[in-house]
């Protein structure tokens, strides 16, 4: 409700300022956050239908504020994009994470594949194609087991400038993956245009997949039509065994959520991949 004078406008004002300190002060603390090593990757497992084990794990960053504790991604990702932190920051995790994924390749695990994130701003740089080359070169992890997840706003910039990234990128053998899907606007003829390996369906379909007939029916198209342009799919948010007995009857190929267990360190999910979760 819109109180009379000028009180309430002084009192928006005031908390308008109050949250850009507030975010100043996360950012601030967030460009030292690299160097002081305050971030740090979990992972969570992607599930083979076929095999019932992972195939793959995600990565995901967190960041180990000195006084607030950890920090959850959608609070400080987009700040790093808003202040371009992010490159800096998506080439640690990138880093981070293939020589994670080479570490398991050396002990043994040498089929998991590494899902890495890639926000629309690190995509628009150029030099992201230097970044994947080198540290693929660098960290020795084969690229046919690296995959990039992107958002379908990627693909809503200039479209020759991104399928050239996208075409460069699968020329090192790189795969990608649309995440979120669904979410976005006109995603069914992305997945034609683009040059896409896996498609991954977005969390909020998948919760509502047993109770809203129109959920199941979103879902029951993107993996028929992905299947019919040969695309991986991936259902995220898997969080009980209704939802997955419904995405295993409708054939989706991985599967990705609490009910197989929340992101962990990399130690943690080591030890439950060797006891055969
Ligand atoms: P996302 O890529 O869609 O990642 C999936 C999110 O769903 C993760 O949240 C994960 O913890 C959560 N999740 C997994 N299983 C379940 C489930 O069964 N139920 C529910 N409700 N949630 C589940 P998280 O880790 O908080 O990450 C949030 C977002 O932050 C990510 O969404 C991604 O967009 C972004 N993000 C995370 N790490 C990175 C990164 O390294 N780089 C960039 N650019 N973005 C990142
Ligand atoms: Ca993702
Ligand atoms: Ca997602
Ligand atoms: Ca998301």
């Amino acid at each position: 409700a819109k109180r009379s004078g000028g009180n309430g406008l002084s009192f928006y004002a005031r908390e308008m300022s109050a949250s850009s300190a507030e975010k100043l002060v996360l950012e601030t603390h967030l460009r030292h956050a690299v160097q002081r090593g305050e971030l740090f990757l979990n992972y969570q497992p992607i599930l083979n239908g076929q095999t019932g084990r992972p195939s793959g794990v995600e990565a995901l960053l967190r960041w180990k504020h000195p006084q607030r504790g950890v920090v959850a991604p959608d609070r400080f990702i987009p700040l790093a994009d808003e202040s371009g932190l992010i490159v800096e920051i998506g080439a640690w995790v990138m880093r981070e994470a293939c020589t994670q994924g080479k570490r398991w390749h050396r002990q043994g695990m040498d089929d998991l594949s590494v899902s890495v994130n890639v926000s629309a701003v690190q995509f628009a740089q150029p030099r992201l194609l230097e970044t994947v080359r080198t540290t693929l070169e660098d960290t020795g992890f084969p690229p046919e087991k690296l995959v990039l997840e992107i958002t379908e706003s990627v693909l809503m910039k200039d479209a020759e400038t991104t399928i050239g990234m996208l075409k460069a990128l699968k020329n090192m053998g790189v795969r990608i993956s649309m995440d979120d899907f669904g979410t976005g606007y006109s995603s069914l003829s992305y997945l034609k245009r683009f040059p896409i390996d896996i498609v991954k369906i977005d969390k909020s379909f998948v919760r509502d997949i047993n109770e809203d007939e129109d959920d199941a029916a979103i879902i029951r198209v993107i993996i028929a039509l992905a299947r019919s342009l040969r695309l991986t799919t991936v259902a995220e948010g898997v969080e009980t065994p209704e939802q997955y007995g419904f995405l295993r009857r409708e054939q989706c190929d991985r599967f990705q959520g609490y009910l197989f267990s929340r992101p962990v360190d990399a130690d943690l999910l080591e030890q439950r991949i060797r006891a055969g979760g």
